[in-house]
C-alpha cells in the first residue's frame, strides 16, 4: 500500500485528492492507494509521497509553523527524499529561494534549487490558460491546460545545495550507526539528479493568451520554464488539480511508485546484506 497526502492547511487540497482518485484507477496495478489529508506530523509520518497544493504560500508556510509542521515538512522533503509535488504555491515552498512580494516573504521548505519570481505575470494577469505542451507526459498528444493564478515561474536554477545538506547530515549520524535513514538517503543520492527542466511556457500560448486580452509579451515570455523536476521534488507554477485532466497525476503516481519501490529495495538489500 502506497499512502500519499495532500497538505491541507489552505488552497485546493480537495481538488488533488478528487485527480488522484481519478489517476489511481489508471496507476499500473497491484498498488493500493490510500490518499489522506495532511494536517498533522502524525499524518505526515504516515506518508510515502506528498502534495503541497495551489493557495496562498504565505498563509500555508504561516499556518504550518504554527502547526509545527515546517521543520517534519523538511524532513520529508531534504532528509528523507520522499516524492513531493508542489503546484502554484506549492512549488514556491518547495523553491530554496523565492522573492518578497508587497505583503512579504515567507518560510519556505525548500528542497528544488531554483530561484522563483512570484506572481510573475503580474497583476493584470492574474489569472490565464494556456494549452501547454508537456513532454514528459507519455500521452502528450493532445495539449495539457494550463491553469495559472497569479503563478510563479522559476527564474534561476542555483548551485547544488541538497546534497551538501544531506551529506553533513550523513556524516552525524554515520558516527551513531548507519540508519535506515542513511541508507535511503545514500541511495536517493546515488539518483539524484541536478534540477531538469521539464516544461516551459512556449510563445504560442503567450500569444494566444495575448490575444485573450491579457497584457503578456510573446517573445518576452517565451521560454518561461513551469514545470521542474530535482530527484524525487517536482513542481508546476499552474494548477493540474483545477481540471479534470488526471495525465499530470497519473504520471506522478507513477514517480511514486518507482521511488517507493526503489526505497524499499535498499531496504531489503541492507538487511540481507
Ligand atoms: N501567488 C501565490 C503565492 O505567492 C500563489 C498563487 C497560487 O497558488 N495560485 O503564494
Amino acid at each position: 500500500k502506497i499512502t500519499v497526502g495532500v497538505l491541507a492547511l489552505q488552497g485546493a487540497f480537495y481538488e488533488h485528492l478528487q485527480l488522484l482518485q481519478k489517476a489511481a484507477v489508471s496507476a499500473p496495478p497491484p498498488t493500493q492507494w490510500e490518499f489522506i489529508e495532511v494536517r498533522t506530523k502524525a499524518q505526515l509520518d504516515a506518508c510515502d509521497a506528498l502534495i503541497l497544493p495551489g493557495g496562498e504560500s504565505t498563509t500555508i508556510s504561516l499556518v504550518a509553523a504554527r502547526s509545527e509542521l515546517l521543520e517534519p515538512l523538511r524532513d520529508f522533503v531534504k532528509l528523507h527524499r520522499k516524492p513531493t509535488w508542489g503546484t502554484c504555491a506549492g512549488l514556491i515552498l518547495l523553491a530554496e529561494s523565492a522573492n518578497r512580494t508587497k505583503k512579504g516573504g515567507q518560510e519556505l521548505i525548500g528542497g528544488i534549487d531554483v530561484r522563483v519570481n512570484r506572481n510573475h505575470f503580474g497583476r493584470q494577469a492574474e489569472s490565464f490558460q494556456a494549452p501547454l505542451d508537456l513532454p514528459f507526459l507519455e500521452q502528450a498528444d493532445s495539449p495539457f491546460n494550463g491553469v495559472f493564478i497569479r503563478a510563479p515561474v522559476v527564474e534561476k536554477i542555483l548551485p547544488h545545495q541538497i546534497g551538501i545538506q544531506v551529506e553533513e547530515n550523513q556524516r552525524e549520524e554515520t558516527v551513531v550507526a548507519p540508519s535506515r535513514e542513511v541508507i535511503d538517503v545514500a541511495a536517493q543520492r546515488a539518483t539524484e539528479d541536478d534540477v531538469q527542466i521539464l516544461a516551459k511556457l512556449p510563445g504560442r500560448a503567450a500569444r494566444l493568451i495575448a490575444k485573450e486580452g491579457v497584457n503578456i509579451d510573446a517573445e518576452k515570455e517565451t521560454g518561461d520554464i513551469i514545470a521542474v523536476k530535482q530527484g524525487n521534488v517536482f513542481g508546476t507554477s499552474f494548477h493540474p488539480e483545477l481540471t479534470n485532466d488526471p495525465r499530470i497525476h497519473l504520471w506522478w503516481l507513477r514517480q511514486v511508485q518507482d521511488a517507493v519501490q526503489t526505497r524499499h529495495n535498499v531496504v531489503v538489500r541492507s538487511q540481507v546484506g
